[in-house]
């Protein structure tokens, strides 16, 4: 089980990253919300669009979440 938080701040494209505990990007982010432990970014992504329609794992931690 890890840890996901969503960034509160949308990219440029409008999507609303998710990131696993201990990112690099997430210590970049400036708002962010918890989403509670997830066994899997999948899980947390779908936590994460109850609070944003466009969500989307990170490239970096979770690149099997990310969507283009
Ligand atoms: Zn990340």
């Amino acid at each position: 089980m890890a840890k996901y938080y969503v960034n509160n701040t949308a990219q440029s494209n409008g999507d609303h990253e998710v990131h696993e505990d201990g990112c690099y990007w997430l210590t970049l982010v400036v708002s962010k919300k918890d989403l509670g432990f997830h066994t899997n970014c999948k899980s947390a992504v779908t936590e994460a669009k109850k609070t944003y329609n466009k969500s989307n794992g990170c490239i970096h931690c979770s690149k099997e979440c990310h969507t283009s």
